[in-house]
């Protein structure tokens, strides 16, 4: 059998940001909040300052998302045929979805729980750049973590 599992808390406020780099540029920041391996899923919030951008991925499995400040363009945005969401606002992403450059016209913040790792791409020629899932995240945050850490030292 096994444990069940703790409960878990974050103060989202009270702790550094990790830039989100090499799947977006614009300056993105990100906080990991949870992580659940028997689920592939994994729960972080995002930070995007005004003229930035999410590189081309396809969700391997399906999200949903709050945006809590500020607007998000996905596929384009409304004006391009695509979708635009505007704070206070909640989306679903289902499996398999593909999305081109995801912007964001000012500064927004929004909060997402994955399942299955996002799948970047190369936009030459549609193949797989890098998967990144609940361990991937994880790894990545916790290097910066410990970063943050050995700097403070
Ligand atoms: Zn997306």
């Amino acid at each position: 059998m096994k444990p069940k599992a703790q409960d878990e808390y974050v103060q989202i406020d009270d702790g550094p940001w990790a830039p989100f780099e090499g799947f977006a540029t614009g300056g993105i920041k990100w906080r990991l909040l949870h992580v659940s391996p028997e689920m592939g899923s994994w729960t972080a919030i995002f930070d995007c300052p005004a003229g930035s951008s999410f590189a081309t991925h396809i969700h391997t499995g399906p999200g949903e998302y709050f945006l809590y400040k500020g607007k998000m363009d996905i596929r384009g945005g409304e004006a391009a045929g695509g979708e635009t969401a505007r704070a206070p606002g909640y989306g679903f992403e289902a499996s398999d979805v593909r999305h081109d450059r995801t912007n964001f016209p000012v500064d927004s913040a929004f909060y997402m729980t994955f399942l299955g790792p996002l799948a970047f791409l190369n936009e030459e020629d549609g193949s797989i750049i890098a998967n990144v899932g609940w361990a991937e995240a994880q790894q990545v945050w916790d290097a910066f973590l410990q970063e943050q850490k050995s700097a403070a030292a």
